[in-house]
């Protein structure tokens, strides 16, 4: 249990320290698949034991992370652990946790298609094999554009993803989930080729047709078993630690 304040207490807990290496990974990771935006964007980790939320610090990029990059906040942001500046949006994080308890990891990003989805109308169809993961369209958080920086439109923004996995923020971004660290950077990823694939067949004027609600369910139980799930993360994390030869 890390009891201590200070950048090197978030290594005494194996369990901590091996989270905080994934996550750290998964911001990695997401910066190398088109979610960088400068030093905007963060992930985050619900803690182990249930003291809040690991988040990103503020004022690197996402490519800059690593395991000493985290502050620990309890539910009402108050900072228990860790240093550094905290992201204006933490509310993002504290408030989709307490909305849904079976989600262990959230991210906020700026990724260039899903931006520019955010700012449609449209509702995002599962045209291709990322689209299948968002059985439930993602919905729009309307109320402002602006920084979600207070726990009352933290609250409402949760209230705007329901049940779904993402949720665009209009004219602004998206926010994601996962019940894992590894579930969140593949629901980022297939989100920004979603998006890429839905903005594309639009600009050439066709048109298009996508699979039925229940082959879509088959076709996301079947795509993206657990076994393919941890075979993609490890795919991706070859990708940022430059590693072939771990292959399987
Ligand atoms: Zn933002």
């Amino acid at each position: 249990m890390v009891t201590v304040r200070g950048r090197a207490s978030q290594t005494q807990s194996g369990e901590i320290a091996t989270g905080l290496r994934t996550l750290a990974l998964g911001h990695r990771i997401l910066h190398r698949e088109h979610h960088a935006d400068m030093t905007l964007g963060h992930l985050s980790w619900r803690d182990p034991f249930g003291r809040g939320i690991w988040l990103k610090r503020a004022q690197i990029g996402l490519d800059e992370v690593t395991e000493t990059d985290f502050m620990l906040l309890d539910f009402d942001g108050a900072v228990i652990d860790g240093e550094g500046e905290l992201h204006l949006e933490w509310p993002i994080h504290t408030e989709l946790m307490k909305h849904r308890p079976e989600i262990h990891a959230v991210a906020h990003t700026h990724p260039k298609h899903a931006t520019l989805f955010s700012c449609t109308e449209s509702v995002l169809r599962p045209l291709t094999n990322e689209g299948v993961w968002f059985d439930i369209p993602p919905g729009r958080f309307v109320a402002t554009s602006d920084l979600i920086d207070t726990v009352a439109l933290g609250a409402g923004h949760a209230e705007a993803m329901g049940e779904a996995d993402a949720v665009f923020l209009r004219n602004h971004g998206v926010s994601f989930v996962g019940r894992s660290i590894q579930e969140l950077c593949l629901v980022g990823i297939f989100l920004e080729k979603a998006c890429r694939a839905q903005l594309t067949l639009a600009q050439s004027g066709l048109s298009f047709a996508w699979p039925s609600c229940g082959e879509v369910r088959r076709k996301k139980a079947n795509i993206y078993t657990p076994n393919a799930i941890a075979n993609f993360w490890d795919y991706y994390v070859r990708k940022v630690t430059d590693k072939p030869e771990a292959r399987p």
